[in-house]
C-alpha cells in the first residue's frame, strides 16, 4: 500500500461534525495506528534531517502530538504555540480569524532566537488562518521557517497557497 493510501485509510471521516455540512477529518485513528503514525512522522521530517532545524513549533493541540514526535526524530527542541492565557512567562501574541469571530494564540517571547531554523506543524491546513498567524508569530521573533508541515491539506480552501505566498515552503502528505 502506498503511504498516501495507508494514511487515508487511517484517517476517519466524521460527517456533520462539529456542525451539519462539515466533514471532519479525525486523525486520532491515525495517531492510534502505530505503523501509520510512524510513517507519517518519518515522511514529514525526512527532507529536513541533518539540515540544522533548531526547533519544531507545534500549534495547539494536535500539532503538539505530531511536533513532539518530529522533534525527537530531528533531535531538535519543541516549542508550543498555545491558545491565549496558557503560557506562564512573557509572550508575543497574535489575533486570527475563525469562522465565527477571532481568537488569539501566543508563544513565549524567549522561545526562539533570531535566525533559529524552525519547522511549523499542525495536523491539517484548511483556510490557512491558523497557520498564517503562527508563521507571523515565528517571524516576529526573528526565526526562520524552513517549512510548514501538515498531514492533511484541504487545497480547495486555499491555505497552502496563502502560506506559499508568504514565502513559506509547505509539506503535506494527503489532500
Ligand atoms: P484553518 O485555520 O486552516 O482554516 O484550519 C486549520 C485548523 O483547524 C487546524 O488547527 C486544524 O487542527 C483545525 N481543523 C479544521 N478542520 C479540521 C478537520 O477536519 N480535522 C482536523 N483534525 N482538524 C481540523
Amino acid at each position: 500500500m502506498t503511504l498516501q493510501d495507508e494514511l487515508i485509510a487511517a484517517i476517519r471521516n466524521i460527517p456533520d461534525y462539529p456542525k451539519p455540512g462539515i466533514m471532519f477529518r479525525d486523525i486520532t485513528t491515525l495517531l492510534g495506528n502505530p505503523r501509520a503514525f510512524r510513517r507519517a512522522v518519518d515522511e514529514l521530517v525526512h527532507p529536513y534531517a541533518g539540515t540544522g532545524i533548531a526547533q519544531v513549533v507545534g500549534i495547539e493541540a494536535r500539532g503538539f502530538i505530531l511536533g513532539g514526535a518530529m522533534a525527537h526524530q530531528l533531535s531538535s527542541g519543541f516549542i508550543p504555540i498555545r491558545k491565549k492565557g496558557k503560557l506562564p512567562r512573557e509572550t508575543v501574541s497574535i489575533a486570527y480569524s475563525l469562522e465565527y469571530g477571532v481568537d488569539e494564540m501566543e508563544v513565549h517571547k524567549d522561545a526562539l532566537k533570531p535566525g533559529d531554523k524552525v519547522i511549523l506543524v499542525d495536523d491539517l491546513i484548511a483556510t490557512g488562518g491558523t497557520a498564517v498567524a503562527a508563521a507571523n508569530l515565528i517571524r516576529q521573533l526573528g526565526a526562520d521557517i524552513a517549512a510548514a508541515c501538515f498531514v492533511i491539506d484541504l487545497p480547495e480552501l486555499g491555505g497552502r497557497a496563502k502560506l506559499e505566498a508568504l514565502g513559506v515552503e509547505v509539506r503535506t502528505l494527503v489532500s
